[in-house]
């Protein structure tokens, strides 16, 4: 049960999709390994499209398979560099965040957000499943700290959610001892990605709680009866004591200053909060 749906902030808060939406959901390909996960050396590789899927009318989830790059590892939060060649044949690359959690590896999913004349978002949707794609990886320190705090929150702006979803479902899939709470803001009502899998997850694992806000003031109540506004509002609202916690923030750069901001202003020390801006 998502602590969403308790009592009066349940109400307040709550996860406000009101239809469901086949587009928002993506099947979770968790398999069965107790392997140590570490990340592995960057270095190049191959990997071939193995599903491509919308999970909203502006982001695609893709999942990769290497194929020169078998025993490919990740740290929960790290990316890959993704390039793309362009009609004149050069090569453009752009930073991407594992959406997936390492158990998962060597195969990944990445969401990538597609940006109208991008030169690679705009341009990944036209390799088909079974098309090859060149990457460079892994990289980052935007992982999760340990050992961990009592309490670890995940603040997400838009497709920022990809890398703490990966963390997020690497916490639950390690059963790790620190009580984890979403806090995920989003335009529109299909840019709640993941959404299926987080309320799932919520259900079945009682240290999970999420709260969503929509910030388009044009959304109908019928399509969202859920928290509407900032993410400060939420953040001020719900979190009640600065101490043992750890905080992770992803999402556009303004959108990491606001919420930064807010964090400081309740207590937390900076240097429990970690950033990867966009
Ligand atoms: C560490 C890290 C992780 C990231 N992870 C993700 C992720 O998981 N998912 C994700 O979606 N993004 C992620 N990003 C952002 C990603 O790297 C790219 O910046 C983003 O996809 C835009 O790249 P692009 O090639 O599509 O656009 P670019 O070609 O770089 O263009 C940038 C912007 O300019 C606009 N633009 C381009 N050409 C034109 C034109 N002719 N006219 C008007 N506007 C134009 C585009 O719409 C776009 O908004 C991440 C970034 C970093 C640094």
């Amino acid at each position: 049960m998502s602590g969403l749906r308790d009592g009066r902030v349940a109400a307040q808060f709550g996860n406000g999709i009101v239809r469901d939406r086949a587009h928002l959901i993506i099947t979770n390909k968790y398999k069965s390994s107790s392997k140590d996960v570490m990340s592995s050396p960057p270095r190049k590789f191959k990997a071939r499209i193995t599903e491509s899927v919308e999970l909203s009318p502006t982001v695609l989830g893709i999942a990769f398979k290497p194929i020169d790059f078998h025993d490919f590892t990740f740290e929960a939060g790290q990316f890959v560099m993704l390039s793309l060649p362009d009609e004149a044949g050069n090569e453009n690359k752009r930073a991407f965040s594992i959406a997936s959690p390492p158990h998962e590896a060597p195969e990944f999913r990445l969401c990538i957000k597609i940006h109208p004349g991008g030169k690679v978002s705009s341009h990944i949707g036209s390799v088909p499943v079974g098309g090859l794609v060149e990457f460079h990886g892994p990289f980052g320190k935007f992982v999760l700290r340990k050992p961990l705090d009592k309490e670890t929150l995940f603040v997400a702006g838009g497709t920022g959610i990809a890398p703490l979803y990966s963390m997020i479902a690497d916490l639950i899939y390690t059963k790790a001892q620190t009580d984890v709470t979403l806090f995920f803001s989003f335009r529109e009502p299909y840019d709640y990605i993941y959404a299926k899998n987080i309320e799932q997850m919520t259900e079945k694992h009682s240290n999970f709680k999420v709260y969503t806000t929509l910030t388009s003031q044009t959304v109908h109540p019928e399509e969202w009866c859920g928290s509407r506004g900032r993410i400060c509002e939420i953040l001020m609202h719900i979190i009640k004591s600065p101490h043992d916690k750890s905080v992770y923030i992803c999402g556009p750069k303004e959108f990491i200053d606001a919420s930064k901001e807010t964090l400081v202003q309740i207590g937390l020390p900076l240097e429990k909060i970690f950033v990867e801006p966009w």
